[in-house]
């Protein structure tokens, strides 16, 4: 009988307030000067008082909501008690008792608790000298825990009950949970068992990506399978991960579990949810977007999209948004009611494969490429990369095209007028930010309008027809693929200027 891997997740996200927890320090997860957000409160001067930031309050309330958990009535800060340099006031302003949020469900998997407490200073060692420094700007940076309860058993449930958790966090806006930049941290708890009984816990710090998440999984599964199957004990520790070496070490092992001597803060006030306005479930409700699981159904309902695309949609707005502004201006339009279905499929591939392309190129460009998995994730991690790194030179813009061009493109392709390659170098050309005042006269200067004139292309057809008799013999006797040649040979009269498609119509109608 195989090892059953038993996995749960704590993961802590930096929320994205204007002011810290408990000060008006700025949150500002990007300034590089060390020790410039700061003031006496996070710097636990004598005779200060904290306040509770309510923003930092609402957004886990929010989150709480989204994911149908259970919102505290009453809720109160605790003091977690330990020693360490980045930790000004020696002990942590936490929740204990009672978290914010109890219950609830992401991805199929039961949420333990979310609550709220304060990060900590940011502490850099030197490897050249003995030195260490503290920057306290991120010291009392309002975070989110969330523990889910041990019932994920394999890696990419793991990775992706992350994703999915990212995605929810920033459609509510609480956090831009970058992974890389440490905004989202997630830890892992493991344990392999064969029975009822659970086997001994190692817990996985340090993971910086999704990837890195499942990769660090998959080998701890192996590692105890290996021990166990050697008769050997897993011992209960911390271990890191090498992202490099692709492996699992040793950090330090758990003794005795610490004793934080929890206890109320006596200088916050307790809250009681339900009777403070700002925390009002209908109003929270109301102002809360549509959250990622309706917006896929809607997505397959609305357009009947194929599920890969309604996941881009749903991870990425600046796509979505051209692709349902673009629908848009098409359902204005009349002639296109019966053929709305195909159209709204077109506008979605040129979306997705040449708009999200040219883009991704860019950023591929500036970034040394990145590694593929799949699609999906890929293009999800790729732009994280992206928005880690704004300053990157990126000159296919996504804004340059609007809905209203994107639909003159479709368009002209859906008639025929142009090709799909036509398309997409049109695409290319806006993106690039190519002056234009409509897209048919950009067309025809850029020479990608094909001629659809009956008249034109049976003449040409016939043309080809009289100069090519023994082909057409031959065509006629079984050899298929000539069709292919007659069609270039009009291309070619043509000077690329008439539709392939419309010319094959001809050819075969003709041919008989
Ligand atoms: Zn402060």
């Amino acid at each position: 009988m195989k090892y059953i891997p038993t996995i749960g997740l704590e993961i802590h996200a930096e929320l994205k307030t204007t002011t810290k927890m408990f000060c008006n320090s700025k949150n500002d997860p990007d300034e590089k000067r060390p020790n410039i957000n700061i003031c006496p409160i996070c710097m636990a001067h004598p005779g200060t008082l904290p306040t509770i930031n309510k923003d930092a309050v609402k957004k886990v309330i929010q989150v709480g909501l989204a994911i149908d958990g259970t919102i505290a009535d009453y809720s109160e800060f605790d003091r977690k008690n330990y020693f360490y340099p980045d930790i000004p006031k020696a002990y942590q302003l936490s929740q204990y008792e009672f978290p914010l949020v109890s219950g609830g469900k992401i991805n199929g998997v039961a949420i333990t608790r979310i609550h709220l407490e304060e990060d900590t200073a940011r502490s850099s060692h030197t490897t050249h000298e003995d030195d260490s420094y503290v920057d306290f700007n991120r010291a009392g940076v309002p975070l989110m825990e969330l523990v889910t309860e041990p019932e994920i058993h394999t890696a990419e449930q793991a990775g992706a009950f992350g994703r999915e958790l990212q995605l929810l966090l920033r459609t509510l806006k609480v956090s831009d949970a970058h992974m890389q930049k440490g905004e989202m941290r997630v830890e892992v708890n493991i344990s392999l068992s064969k029975g009822n009984q659970l086997g001994t816990k190692v817990e996985i710090k340090n993971l910086n990506s999704f990837r890195a998440v499942e990769r660090s999984i998959a080998f701890e599964i192996e590692r105890q399978t290996e021990l166990l199957e050697k008769g050997e004990g897993i011992v209960q520790e911390t271990r890191g991960w090498d992202e490099n070496k692709g492996i699992t070490f040793s950090q330090r092992v758990k003794e005795e579990a610490a004793d934080y001597r929890y206890f109320p803060d006596p200088d916050l006030p307790k809250m009681k949810i339900s009777e403070i306005p700002e925390f009002d479930r209908e109003i929270l409700l109301q102002s809360m977007p549509e959250l990622p699981n309706a917006k896929r159904e809607r997505l397959k309902n609305e357009f009947a999209l194929p599920d890969g695309a309604v996941e881009i949609y749903v991870h990425d707005t600046e796509l979505y948004d051209l692709f349902a502004g673009t629908v848009n201006e098409i359902k204005g339009d009349d002639a296109l009611t019966g053929d709305m279905h195909k159209v709204t499929s077109l506008v979605s591939n040129y979306v997705i494969n040449n708009v999200s392309a040219l883009r991704q190129e860019n950023a591929d460009e500036s970034e040394g490429g990145a590694g593929s998995e799949s699609p999906v994730t890929d293009a999800i991690d790729d732009k994280e990369d992206k928005d880690v790194d704004q300053n990157t030179q990126n000159t296919a813009d996504i804004r340059r095209i609007t809905p209203k061009a994107l639909k003159d493109i479709v368009l002209l392709a859906h008639s025929g007028d142009i090709s799909s390659n036509g398309a997409v170098e049109l695409i290319g050309l806006v993106l690039n930010g190519t002056h234009f005042d409509e897209i048919r006269t950009l067309a025809d200067e850029k020479g990608l309008l094909q001629d659809n004139d009956e008249e034109t292309l049976n003449a040409l057809v016939e043309g080809i027809l009289s100069e090519n008799e023994d082909v057409v013999e031959e065509y006629k006797g079984g050899k298929t693929q000539l069709l292919q040649f007659l069609v270039g040979q009009g291309m070619k009269k043509s000077k690329g200027s008439a539709n392939p498609a419309k010319i094959k119509e001809l050819l075969i109608q003709k041919i008989g």
